[in-house]
């Protein structure tokens, strides 16, 4: 039985039954990261120790005849943004470097109780701010489907150990779209709830009425099986669902008969790319064939959902990462040690004079010193949208447009069960190509922020591939708590469809 090759619910299945032992399946998965990652970068922290340490419990609980959790030795990788108190967590920033949080995220100590294997922390976009990897402060992941392109991002290193067999299943974060469009470009399935249905607790803040945690796999049932464990009430989060957790696996069988799926005219125009285009319209017709009905349904505001989303997330990351200073977390500049200029970084040398005491010297130098250039551009946003001038005419604004956009899906959703097309205007897109360009990487989002601004549920998975091999996305958006409905759908696509077992040929 070769590991690897296992989906997620097989893995858990061979394991329980002894047809396998944990240490054999988190030996497998560790030995790929050790060859494969090298080439990929998808991992900034391997847990390889303490892995084959949990493994080997697994397995002398399992001849004991002692209880097992229902993930029991599942290999999981977790992005870089869940504080994990067994591991550092950086966020991928020189800010956090080294940091060891004094406890786990409730995502990561559910993950923990149901006996799943961490083997390690996926890279990520700085401060998750990004849709490329590219600003990470340890270097971009590479997308294993071709290595000089980017993975997506922000959960760029999660998507791309699924997408590389580096982990079976992986944790995402989504603020903006940042599981649906790396698991898009890396060919996996990704899915990012209701906001509210998994906790926040002990996921480093980004933008806090966006930001949710969801599972990104090799498909929707391996998915599933993960919100079984991930999702649900958590009184450490204010706004944590109390609505009982489905079933998920066990709701993936009913057919598609009936079901209504809208189309929005307005996704298919410019931008987006013709091959991508062909893979979403050849979806539908897929849909179709499994006997789900098309219907045109308007969603009129979308076109304002990047430009609200990036005064929204800009305005609350600037809040959040205020207790960045130095102080209470993260690096601290040294004393009397003039901060360098980096050409070309967005870092600019301070005369000593400038400050008005040593203490803000210390902020501000650590601050400089710790960001990299898209979480210092954020904050700068956020900070001049909430200044006292300008907060009616930016944030304020913002969030009335939000109401009108969460409105639209309101609406469309009294038409229709669910809301498909791509998932992001182009596949792939090479290293660097939008690094010098803020704008064009932000448009990037356009179809994923919408999902997260009326705070409902969105799942991406590969409908297709372009003809130079890249992975093509589709994306369904669905309801509040519409979680069963999106894997069901999914789930059913997969099993008349063969892309999500595509694999990419990594040479290493
Ligand atoms: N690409 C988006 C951004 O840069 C989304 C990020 C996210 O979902 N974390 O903000």
């Amino acid at each position: 039985m070769q590991p690897l090759e296992l989906t997620a619910v097989d893995l858990v299945t061979a394991i329980r039954q002894g047809d396998i032992s944990a240490v054999q399946v988190a030996e497998a998965f560790l030995n790929r990261i050790a060859r494969a990652d090298g080439a990929i970068n998808a991992f900034l922290h391997v847990n390889r120790d303490a892995a084959l340490t949990q493994a080997a419990d697994i397995d002398a609980r399992r001849k004991a005849g002692k209880p097992l959790g229902p993930l029991a030795g599942l290999p999981v990788a977790v992005k870089d943004a869940l504080c994990t108190a067994d591991q550092p967590t950086t966020c991928a920033s020189k800010m956090l470097a080294g940091y060891r949080p004094p406890y786990d995220a409730h995502v990561v100590a559910r993950l923990r109780q149901a006996d799943a294997v961490l083997v390690g922390k996926t890279n990520m976009d700085e401060f998750a701010m990004g849709g490329s990897n590219e600003n990470s402060a340890f270097g971009p992941v590479h997308n294993p489907w071709d290595l000089s392109r980017a993975p997506g991002g922000s959960s760029g290193g999660s998507a791309a150990c699924v997408a590389a067999d580096m982990a079976p299943v992986a944790i995402g974060s989504d603020t903006g779209g940042s599981i649906r469009q790396p698991a898009g470009l890396c060919g996996i399935t990704g899915l990012k709830p209701t906001y509210g249905r998994v906790s926040r607790r002990g996921l480093v803040a980004f933008a806090s009425s966006l930001d949710q945690i969801g599972p990104m796999a090799r498909s929707a049932a391996d998915a599933a099986l993960i919100m079984e464990t991930i999702a649900g009430h958590d009184p450490g989060d204010a706004t944590s669902l109390t609505d009982e957790v489905p079933q998920y696996t066990s709701m993936l069988e009913k057919p598609l008969t009936g079901l209504r799926i809208g189309r929005v005219a307005e996704h298919f125009g410019p931008g987006l790319d013709p091959e991508v285009a062909h893979g979403v319209e050849e979806a539908f017709a897929a849909f179709k064939a499994a006997g789900a009905t098309i219907h045109d349904v308007a969603l009129p505001h979308a076109k304002y959902g990047i430009a609200t989303y990036y005064i929204v997330a800009p305005c609350e990351a600037s809040s959040n990462l205020a207790r960045y200073d130095g102080a209470h977390y993260g690096h601290r500049a040294e004393p009397g040690k003039g901060h360098r200029a980096e050409p070309g970084k967005g870092h600019r040398a301070e005369p000593a004079a400038a400050f008005e005491s040593p203490l803000v010297e210390m902020y501000c130098r650590s601050r400089a010193e710790g960001f990299g250039p898209e979480v210092k551009r954020r904050i700068m946003l956020g900070t001049y949208a909430l200044s006292s001038g300008y907060y009616d005419a930016y944030y304020a604004k913002a969030l009335r447009v939000r109401r009108l956009i969460r409105q639209d899906y309101l609406d469309a959703f009294g038409q229709v069960d669910l809301i498909g097309g791509p998932v992001s205007p182009t596949p792939a897109f090479p290293l660097g190509e939008k690094t010098n360009d803020p704008l064009a990487m932000y448009l990037v989002d356009m179809y994923t922020v919408g999902t997260n601004l009326a705070g409902i549920g969105g799942i991406s998975f590969p409908c297709g591939f372009t003809k130079g091999g890249l992975p093509i996305g589709f994306q369904l958006q669905g309801p509040a708590l519409s979680e069963p409905l999106l894997l069901r759908a999914t789930d059913r696509y997969q099993r008349l469809t063969e892309w999500h077992r595509r694999r990419p040929q990594v040479t290493v």
